[in-house]
């Protein structure tokens, strides 16, 4: 039985892995969830789940919680998170909170040794080189749960990871790939949060459309599987279908596929390294696809990923800096408050505006992050 922390239980992984625990509740527990504003499905998960702690995001709903379920430990805010990741009780992590608000947490729950299920990629774009040593430090397994990463590290199993020539990570091209970057100009929210493949949270949908999503992405492989950005390549492949691919040195390709449906791996970062059926996935019928495609990524078309290599290759501060841009741009894109090829702009500007600081600690990037959602306020007032 293995007992799982969840954080950010309310959210579109958080939900599919709560599917998952209660489809297998003799391989796992849940001990321990945190979720943000969402009380209706914060009451709904305890009913489900019977968890020991819970933190949400404010104080006066910890409160009111605590009187409706004596039984049950309630906490909120940045430490609850922190309270939910190293309870003593679970040994894996499931990090699907939103945005680089789960750094700290992660941090706290590798010093304890336990196993992370990553999916709250913006953990490891701000501060990837302090994660992967302190998870070497403290014997910590960081386990992939975003399908392409997880695909990587399906296909580099039982592989000496010297022999890789490259990794090729897939990408649909989001809401607006059939678009020019003219026709971008007065794209509104509700189009840009209408992805062809994936049904996923608000922000990582306009990643999608942007193609930030794609360059957070490359930064979080080469965290993951510490590759130079030269061996990291982008590939548009529109059906999702071959979610990424390893080429090795003496030119084989190892790839996984499977149709789009994010509970497989998030499971198999649960069940690693076993596999168990997921309920009700489609099985994947090539014969019935007929073709595959694929395409370069135009850099000028996709500015975003462009950027992402440029901070990733630069290394230091403009990670976070890049990263808290993408946070604030997105969130003021969903409010309606900035144009969508507003969101590049503004990630741009703050980049060329910064002053990086090589291998930052924490306490440095905290206050990057700060600063620059602080700016980018700033910037649009
Ligand atoms: P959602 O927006 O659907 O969910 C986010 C979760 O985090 C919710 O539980 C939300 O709570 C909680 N949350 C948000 N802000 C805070 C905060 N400040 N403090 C505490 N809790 C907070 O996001 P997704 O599930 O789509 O994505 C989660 C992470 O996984 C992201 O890093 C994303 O990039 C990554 N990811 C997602 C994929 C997907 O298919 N969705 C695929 C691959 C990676 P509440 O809703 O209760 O307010
Ligand atoms: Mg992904």
């Amino acid at each position: 039985m293995k007992k799982i922390s969840l954080l950010g239980a309310t959210g579109s992984i958080g939900m599919q892995t709560i599917d998952i625990l209660l489809a297998y509740p003799e391989k796992f527990k849940l001990v321990a969830f945190s979720s943000g504003k969402n009380i209706e499905k914060t009451i709904e998960i305890i009913n489900q789940l019977q968890p020991e702690l819970v933190s949400v995001q404010e104080e006066q709903a910890a409160i009111d919680l605590q009187q409706q379920f004596p039984n049950i430990h309630f906490t909120y805010g940045n430490k609850g998170l922190v309270e939910v990741a190293t309870h003593p009780d679970s040994s894996v992590l499931l990090n699907a909170v939103l945005g680089s608000v789960g750094l700290e947490s992660t941090l706290a729950a590798i010093r304890m040794g336990k196993t992370i299920a990553i999916a709250n990629k913006e953990t490891l774009v701000t501060a990837g080189h302090i994660v992967m040593a302190e998870a070497k430090k403290y014997n910590a397994t960081i386990l992939p749960v975003d399908s392409e990463h997880s695909a990587i590290f399906q296909s580099m199993n039982g592989e000496n990871r010297k022999q890789v020539n490259r990794i090729i990570i897939t990408a649909s091209g989001g809401s607006f790939r059939d678009k020019t970057r003219e026709e971008l100009k007065h794209v509104t929210v509700k189009e840009a949060l209408n992805h062809p493949n994936w049904s996923m949270g608000a922000k990582i949908t306009i990643d999608s459309a942007t193609m930030m999503n794609k360059g957070l992405e490359v930064i979080e492989a080469h965290v993951l599987f510490d590759l130079p950005y030269d061996q990291i390549d982008v590939l548009l492949h529109k059906e999702s279908i071959i979610h990424s691919l390893v080429e090795y040195d003496d030119t084989s390709v190892i790839a996984q596929l499977g149709t789009p449906d994010m509970r497989v791996p998030i499971q198999y970062a649960l069940s690693f390294p076993d596999r168990y059926p997921v309920k009700d996935s489609a099985r994947l019928n090539l014969a019935q696809i007929g073709q595959l495609h694929f395409t370069e990524v135009d850099f000028d078309r996709y500015r975003a990923v462009k950027l992402a290599y440029e901070a990733g290759r630069t290394g230091g501060t403009i990670l976070t800096a890049m990263n808290a841009a993408n946070e604030a741009a997105v969130s003021l894109f969903l409010q309606e408050k900035i144009s969508f090829l507003q969101i590049d702009e503004i990630i741009e500007q703050i980049m060329n505006d910064h002053n990086n600081i090589l291998m930052p600690d924490l306490e440095t990037i905290l206050h990057v992050d700060s600063q620059t959602r602080k700016t980018v306020l700033g910037m649009v007032k």
